[in-house]
């Protein structure tokens, strides 16, 4: 096939949507529910306008005073819908607004006098919008899960009613839309098992700005933040969620052999501001910290902007990722990415990012004596931490770029283009 060119017959770039109902491309990352989903649609769609793509993210408008658009970059932009009240509402509980949102999207096509020739959707929610606009216009529908009901509800003690709706459309999305985006092989061996044998799935990971991340020294970075080069930093950012698994975490270091040792830091980042809902998990975790006496050895900074988070992981012994199931985990490429080494549990996407006794070490999900030993096996030998980081770099620089991803999508868009308007 010739190289993807997302050009029109009439020199005009070709438009496409990516729709994101639930997870704003253009929000602050780490509080209420924004995570992987949030930066994936942004990364996805400024990446695809650098390659010449005109780009309109969708997502339902979650508070009063939010811009209606936001421009990010030429070619990019982030439109935002009113569907059901601005304000924040639990991914749980938006399927209700989902008709008007897709009568918003018709709207604002008519508007603007265009018609979408492809949208790629994020997440169930989205997916039903998908399927809906198809309905009603010629379009080729690309879809990326970000999470299986089926794999989620099998790990959780509350299974919401909105369940069974999830369950029933993320498998007719996968039967029905032209291609599913798996973004690790694990991920697409869970949709055969879990969802259905029928529907196309093309395997194209998540990425990760290698120039952001990777940027500094180790020194330069603990200069920046204020910790002593001798220090042992031992490093989370997530949201925090019950299924992150930062407790395991917490009870591996209060296992760690370091642990009497002054140099011990343990960093766990992200998260809320008071009075938002992973508040609460927040307060369980420094409610372990503090009965496990870690307190003077812990430090939670909150969530940690763009900008600064380069600087946490390039200062990072080791990052840890202690899930309890991850469709792909971005955390551990970021890290990656920084040269630091990442410790991860041996679940989902972390299988295929996280090359164990190469770029760091796998552990089953919970073991907390598991991570103690693996953070315990990183810490006392930074000879080969060096190496492991090091060579996590070049995995993450041969495969997980985002303009690699984004040329990998940009080839997939076109071809999907093509066979509906031939
Ligand atoms: N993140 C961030 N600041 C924070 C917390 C998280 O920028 O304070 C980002 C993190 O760098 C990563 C994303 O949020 O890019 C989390 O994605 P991941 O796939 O690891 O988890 P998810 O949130 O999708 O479960």
């Amino acid at each position: 096939m010739s190289s993807p060119h997302p050009t029109s017959t009439h020199g005009q770039s070709t438009r496409v949507a990516l729709i994101s109902v639930h997870g704003d491309p253009a929000v602050e990352i780490g509080a209420e529910e924004a995570g992987g989903q949030n930066v994936y649609v942004r990364q996805v769609g400024e990446a695809l306008a650098h390659l010449g793509w005109q780009v309109d993210m969708f997502t339902r408008k979650a508070h009063a005073q939010q811009a209606e658009q936001v421009q990010h970059c030429s070619g990019c932009r982030t439109i935002r819908l009113t569907a059901g009240p601005t304000e924040f509402v639990s991914r749980d509980d938006i399927f209700g607004y989902l008709p008007q949102f897709v009568d918003e999207v018709l709207g604002f096509q008519r508007q603007e006098a265009i018609q979408y020739p492809l949208v790629h959707t994020n997440y169930w929610l989205s997916s039903w919008v998908g399927m809906e606009l198809k309905k009603h216009q010629p379009l080729a529908q690309m879809h990326t899960y970000h999470s299986l009901g089926a794999i989620k509800y099998a790990n959780v003690p509350n299974i919401p009613t909105i369940a069974t709706t999830r369950l029933d459309i993320e498998k007719k999305c996968l039967e029905a839309a032209d291609c599913i985006v798996a973004t690790s092989p694990q991920e697409k061996a869970h949709m055969r098992s879990h969802l259905s044998s029928l529907g196309n799935i093309q395997v194209i990971p998540c990425g990760t700005d290698i120039d952001r991340y990777g940027a500094m020294t180790r020194a330069e970075a603990r200069q920046k933040l204020g910790i002593p080069p001798d220090a042992k930093v031992v490093f989370y950012i997530g949201r925090f969620d019950p299924r992150k698994g930062i407790e395991t975490l917490v009870r591996a270091v209060a296992q760690s052999q370091f642990r009497e040792n002054d140099t011990l830091h343990l960093i766990i980042g992200g998260g809320s501001r008071p009075g938002e809902k992973d508040g609460l998990e927040r307060d369980r975790i420094e409610g372990i910290v503090q009965d496990l006496d870690l307190a003077n050895h812990t430090q939670f900074p909150g969530r940690i902007s763009n900008d600064e988070l380069p600087y946490y992981y390039a200062a990072a012994d080791v990052s840890v990722v202690p899930s309890h199931y991850e469709p792909f985990g971005l955390v551990a490429i970021e890290s990656m990415a920084s040269r630091t080494p990442v410790i991860a549990s041996d679940v989902g996407g972390l299988q295929f990012t996280v090359l164990p006794n190469e770029t760091g070490l796998l552990v089953p999900a919970k073991d907390n004596a598991g991570f103690a030993q693996a953070i315990d096996q990183i810490l006392a030998d930074p000879v080969l931490s060096k190496q492991w980081g090091l060579d996590a770099r070049k995995r993450v620089e041969t495969t997980f770029s985002w303009q690699g991803v984004a040329q990998q999508l940009s080839q997939l868009y076109q071809q999907h283009i093509l066979s509906i308007t031939t």
